[in-house]
């Protein structure tokens, strides 16, 4: 059965969680990681205190995400100490947080990176720094294990994600010609990761029209092509085909040759790769600092945050960059930047629940849900018998307006979205509700850049990746789509335009 999300919402009333209270028993949970309120003191341009303290210091990186660490990472690299990092949370890592339980580790939201290519030369330099990359091999453990992905659909199980049973002839000429024509875009080699490196006007048409219209002036109309597509915009922008570029669709699968190994995976996602980070350049972090002022000085710009005043030469500035025109003095407004707001939650599983024989994968998708599915941390274990676990389950509200899902996500209470949750798994996992002991939900609203039409080739964004102020930008929303590698490439390049910048030589 196909739910929209509106019939899916619609189903979390008071009736129907007053049935699962007769039958359930109460479950442990609730928000987490909430920093709407925080950020909001922003929006609404509260006053701050004024600074009781000034500390002069050449660089101040604000966010605490891949992008600002990345930036600290090649900062300490390149045997420059001289910074700081701001992170607004109580703990760095944005998108690749993670917690723990006494079960496992967790992500929070990033999961997993793709073994990068040949030209993601800086991510290979990390993951070679980190042990996960040695001598040209990439370390075994690290690499997801089979089974990966299952994918539920007319009431059975799938390996992977791409549908692959029940396909008329249609759907199988569609899918087949969708795959020679996404290898003819990868040949050209205009679409690459990082983006900047094939960064080509050749296909900026394709940035002026939605995917939704590309595919169907392609002649692609089958339901399943449509799904699986929609599935992949869901699951890397948050948006619905329609509301994503064609060239960023055509990216998401011309830019990666096909890869036998992997994606690399950790228990806690790319948590793993935050904590290793934190390792390396940890001295330097400052939590629960938010920054909600920088401006012009002396000596270059100040920025302020907290109880301090730091005098730096040169920002960069990794948090999203749609705060830039709420934190940055006579920062112009920006039309570019469109986020989607996603929920997560960690379910605390004490059993495994009836798979209707499937065996565990480590990603499980179910068709015409309008949720991701779930992401199970144990999958990377070696024991040999898993019972208690961990999934992680993402849900990218797509459908609808961005500015209405994230007043949905606040206006809704934890028990509200903990009954949706339930609801998506028990279509497929019956007895879920007797194995799950708690679930945590956070919620994003402005979790990750959404690639609209016209966002990639934009003005706006090309102004901001030239890096020649004071302030550096760096966020990975400077891509127009947000992945692992977008973030750790404009870390790096931001912290080696300052060293430049710093040394005197442009
Ligand atoms: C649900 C979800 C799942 C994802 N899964 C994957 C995945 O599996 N693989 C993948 O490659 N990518 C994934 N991503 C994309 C992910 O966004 C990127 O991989 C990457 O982590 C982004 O890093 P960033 O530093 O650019 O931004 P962010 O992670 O957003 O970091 C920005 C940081 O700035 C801080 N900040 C904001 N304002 C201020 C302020 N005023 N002062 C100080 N600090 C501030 C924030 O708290 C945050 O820590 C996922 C994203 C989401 C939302």
């Amino acid at each position: 059965m196909s739910f929209s999300r509106r019939e899916f919402l619609a189903c979390g009333s008071a009736a129907l969680i007053g049935l699962s209270l007769k039958s359930e028993k109460q479950l442990a949970g609730s928000f987490v990681n909430e920093s709407a309120a925080a950020g909001h003191l922003l929006r609404d341009r509260a006053s701050f205190s004024p600074p009781t303290r000034t500390v002069k210091i050449p660089v101040v990186i604000v966010g605490g995400g891949i992008s600002g660490l990345s930036a600290a990472w090649r900062l300490q690299k390149s045997d420059f100490h001289d910074f700081v990092l701001l992170e607004m949370n109580e703990r760095a890592g944005g998108n690749a947080r993670w917690g723990e339980n006494e079960i496992t580790a967790y992500p929070w939201a990033a999961h997993y990176v793709p073994v990068p290519g040949p030209q993601a030369t800086y991510v290979r330099e990390l993951f070679t720094d980190l042990g996960v990359l040695k001598d040209g091999q990439w370390e075994e453990r690290y690499l997801a294990f089979a089974p990966q992905e299952r994918l539920f659909l007319y009431g059975r199980w799938q390996e992977g994600i791409e549908p692959a049973i029940g396909l008329t002839p249609k759907d199988r000429e569609q899918f087949q010609r969708l795959a020679e024509t996404f290898a003819k875009y990868r040949s050209t080699g205009a679409f690459t990761i990082p983006l900047e490196i094939g960064y080509s006007n050749k296909f900026a048409g394709l940035d002026r029209i939605s995917f939704a219209d590309w595919l169907k002036s392609q002649g692609f109309d089958s339901r399943l092509v449509n799904w699986y597509m929609n599935y992949a915009c869901r699951d890397d922008y948050g948006a619905l085909v329609q509301d994503t570029s064609a060239w960023a669709g055509v990216h998401y699968f011309s830019s990666r040759e096909a890869e036998e190994k992997g994606p690399l995976t950790w228990p806690e996602g790319n948590g793993w790769i935050t904590k290793r980070l934190l390792e390396r350049v940890g001295e330097h972090v400052r939590t629960g600092q938010m920054v909600h002022r920088v401006a012009p000085s002396q000596r270059g710009v100040s920025v302020f945050a907290g109880d301090t005043e730091y005098q730096a030469e040169f920002v960069i500035f990794s948090a999203p960059t749609f705060l830039a025109p709420y934190i940055v003095e006579g920062f112009e407004p920006l039309t570019n930047f469109v986020y989607s707001p996603w929920l997560t939650a960690n379910l605390t599983l004490e059993r495994l629940p009836e798979s209707r024989g499937a065996e565990p994968a480590w990603d499980t998708v179910f068709m015409d849900s309008p949720t991701l599915g779930y992401v199970d941390a144990m999958h990377q274990s070696v024991r040999s018998h898993i019972d208690r676990t961990v999934w992680t389950f993402y849900w990218a509200l797509a459908d609808g307006a961005p500015s209405q899902n994230r007043a949905l996500l606040l206006e809704k209470d934890w028990s509200y979205w903990k009954e949706a949750i339930l609801r998506d798994l028990e279509r497929v996992h019956w007895d879920i509700r007797q194995c799950v002991s708690r679930i945590d939900v956070m919620r994003m609203g402005h979790a990750m850049v959404r690639p609209t039409v016209g966002a990639i080739f934009s003005a706006e964004r090309a102004g901001l990746k030239r890096r020649d102020g004071r302030i550096l930008f760096a966020n990975s929303d400077l891509s127009g789509i947000s992945i692992f590698e977008e973030a750790q490439f404009h870390g790096v390049e931001a912290a080696q335009a300052a060293l430049r910048h710093l040394s005197g030589t442009k």
